[in-house]
């Protein structure tokens, strides 16, 4: 046998073994998932993640690189972001007596949250369909994840469903994406009072899509004692900073804060987000630019035949094509080069269903162009 291919074979052995071992340690929860996947886009127009696709003027950037000079890179960051946080709460309009806690973007919050209550037969709870991070968090986590569907039609909660799994199941955590992805509707604000009265455990409202949607709890956290609002300033235009924001009562804050990782809002991280807080006025002017050509949007839509289009209060936008045609059309689209996300399979109420992300008009004219053509 040639070293090689005693090598070669070794590798093989080595990778039969570690296949053998993987099932057998790896816990079956984990070994069941799939990886969260995001497709490489190429050269094609993004509109697939809810990204904000505009960019800095050019002497903001200058700007901001020239803040980065200062920045310490051989020393740890504060730990407690002090001066982030104190910019955040009053941009974010945090309310008195609230405290707030920073991730490594909001799905890190999430991890926190969950890691903090997980225990043998607790579970969680959310209406089904939502974010996904929230069942494969709930499934690092060891959790049992429980969802509850949404009316079909107009992906309302069914609040009679709601309210009795809350009760049967007593969650822990019960997790409500307002406004919801990947429908994008708000829902009734007194439907999740109600819930969030009844739930036993804590209820997270994740205002990921906020800068789009007009509503917010964060001025009822003093309302509720299991109230936490989670915020990100991802969708909004900072996606590459990855940094979340939890605001709610120090008690509960003060806890997750332990399970938080030493200095995980690195130094580039918080020099960066104070400099766009200064000049958050560029991103609200941004997310309105988004808001009123999500309203053409999805006007142009509506008038296809065979689109239905939902409603939004997020930057993105749900639609419905005729059955079975869902692959073809977002392959049609693709091959005209834009990425949008297919949501067909993800979950009963989704069959047939794409989500678009609001672009710039340029992109939301090629994405209207594209599937014009197909439909
Ligand atoms: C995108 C998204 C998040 C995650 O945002 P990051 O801060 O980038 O981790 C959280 N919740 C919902 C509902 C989202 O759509």
């Amino acid at each position: 046998m040639s070293a090689k291919s005693a090598a070669n074979s070794g590798q093989e052995l080595g990778a039969g073994m570690a296949s053998g071992r993987v099932s057998q340690w790896i816990r079956p929860q984990i070994h069941a998932l799939s990886a969260y996947h995001v497709p490489d886009p190429g050269n094609l127009i993004k509109l697939d993640a809810m990204e904000n696709p505009y960019t800095w003027p050019q002497p903001l950037v200058d700007e901001w690189l020239e803040t980065l000079r200062h920045a310490s890179l051989n020393r740890y960051p504060d730990p407690q972001a002090h001066v982030l946080k104190a910019r955040l709460r009053e941009v974010l309009d945090i309310p008195q007596g609230m405290d707030i806690l920073l991730g490594n973007g909001s799905d890190e919050l999430i991890q926190m949250i969950a890691m903090a209550v997980a225990g043998p037969g607790r579970t969680v709870l959310s209406p089904e369909p939502s974010f996904s991070m929230y069942r494969m968090i709930a499934a690092f986590t060891g959790f049992e994840y429980i969802s509850v569907p949404l009316n079909a039609g107009d992906f309302s909660l069914d609040m009679p469903a709601m309210l009795d799994a809350i009760a049967r199941h007593q969650p822990a955590v019960v997790f409500l994406s307002y406004p919801n992805n990947p429908s994008g509707n708000l829902w009734n604000a007194d439907e999740l009072c109600e819930l969030i009265a009844a739930a036993p455990g804590l209820v997270v409202v994740d205002e990921a899509y906020n800068a789009f949607a007009d509503d917010t709890f964060m001025p009822r956290l003093a309302d509720f004692d299991n109230l936490l609002v989670l915020r990100t300033l991802s969708k909004m235009g900072l996606a590459g900073l990855r940094l979340g924001v939890l605001a709610g009562a120090k008690a509960w804050l003060d806890e997750f804060d332990k399970i938080r990782l030493p200095y995980n809002i690195g130094v580039l991280t918080q020099t960066s987000a104070e400099f766009a807080l200064r000049h958050y006025d560029v991103l609200e002017a941004q997310a309105a630019q988004i808001r009123a050509d999500r309203e053409q949007l999805l006007a142009r839509m509506r008038v296809l035949n065979g689109i239905t289009a939902y409603p939004s209060r997020a930057n993105f936008i749900l639609f419905r094509v005729p059955a079975g045609r869902a692959p073809e059309i977002f392959a049609a689209i693709k091959a005209d080069g834009v990425l949008i996300k297919s949501m067909h399979g993800a979950s009963p109420l989704l069959n047939d269903c794409l989500r678009v992300t609001v672009g710039t008009p340029q992109e939301n004219e090629a994405f209207l162009a594209a599937l014009a053509k197909v439909i």
